[in-house]
């Protein structure tokens, strides 16, 4: 996974060089946010999917837990571009963390304690596998999502994936690629790290924000591209039975993009195959880096003109 280069605190270093003390204040208290992107190689050259939205996210989770990032956006979207040109990728998932660093413990941060930033371009091909393509068999985790008055999940925080780990590691012990969580309210809310659609008779259904999920920029990109194929979207409650009697169901995230979800709880999500509006909705999707789908929205950013 590594690379010969990371940026940190303002420059580009050699991977092994980016290293943190024991005390810094995130390892003990859960207190970073971060973000994940892609970079695809495309036709005119690697480009990174809506670099801009995912640096907006990153600086509001930063603003929720008052963590002053020290560098503007721009700065770390050309640190984001200069990362790639340095390391001559072609294609790459990409994280960058801004964290609470080395200024003594106490939960409450001291004055004027460091925060640190790196961002990290790594090889990393489908998130969950093979289930990319053949679809993923899922759970209903035993695990539900924090309630909004607890961990705002707007934020992309690194305490929020304590919560994450719960569901995903239960799915895994059980046999399963991924679990999804029911919400404070009971209802379905999202996977360990992506966000769930259903397709029932054509219409297309997701869960909405207010059920304490991440408001995805993969799921925000599929809804766009649902209207542009006429396919009607309701972001609306729904309950766990929902997910049974789906005609199709698909998971969607930076890391996992768009992947087919074919049975929960062991049960066969429609015949069990994947089904067409998951199919269009893909071709739409990864169209955008093969430059079959239009970008109208310039959410592709090219990194070194090919
Ligand atoms: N929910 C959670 C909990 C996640 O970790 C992610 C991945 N960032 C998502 C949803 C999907 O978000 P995005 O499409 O912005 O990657």
């Amino acid at each position: 996974m590594n690379t010969p280069y990371l940026w940190h605190n303002g420059r580009i270093k050699p991977w092994a060089e980016a290293t943190v003390h024991v005390s810094t204040h995130a390892l003990h208290y859960g207190s970073s946010v971060f973000e994940g992107e892609r970079v695809y190689a495309t036709p005119r050259g690697p480009a990174y999917f809506r670099l801009a939205d995912h640096t907006r996210r990153l600086f509001e989770s930063a603003r929720v837990y008052e963590i002053e990032v020290g560098y503007s956006e721009e700065d770390i979207n050309a640190a984001c571009l200069e990362l790639i040109r340095a390391n001559r990728m072609s294609s790459a998932y990409v994280r960058p963390v801004v964290f609470r660093g080395a200024g003594g413990l106490g939960v409450l941060p001291k004055p004027g304690a460091p925060v640190e930033v790196a961002i990290m371009a790594m090889n990393w091909g489908a998130y969950l596998g093979e289930a990319a393509e053949r679809g993923a068999d899922v759970c209903v985790s035993s695990w539900h999502r924090p309630a909004p008055n607890t961990f705002p999940s707007w934020a992309k925080a690194g305490g929020n994936y304590l919560s994450s780990q719960l569901i995903a590691l239960e799915a895994r012990r059980n046999g399963y690629d991924e679990g999804i969580a029911l919400g404070y309210n009971g209802l379905l809310s999202e996977g360990a790290g992506e966000n769930l659609f259903l397709v029932r008779k054509g219409r297309l259904y997701t869960p909405p924000v207010s059920a304490g999920l991440l408001a995805g920029i993969t799921r925000d990109s599929v809804i766009t591209l649902a209207a542009e194929l006429g396919i009607a979207v309701e972001e609306r409650d729904l309950p766990r039975e929902a997910l049974y009697s789906a005609d199709e169901a698909f998971l969607t995230g930076t890391a996992a993009e768009i992947t087919p979800i074919r049975s929960v709880d062991r049960k066969p999500v429609g015949n069990g195959e994947v089904g067409p509006v998951t199919r269009a909705l893909r071709e739409a999707f990864f169209g955008l880096f093969s430059g079959q789908t239009v970008d109208r929205w310039g959410w592709l950013t090219v990194v070194t003109e090919a």
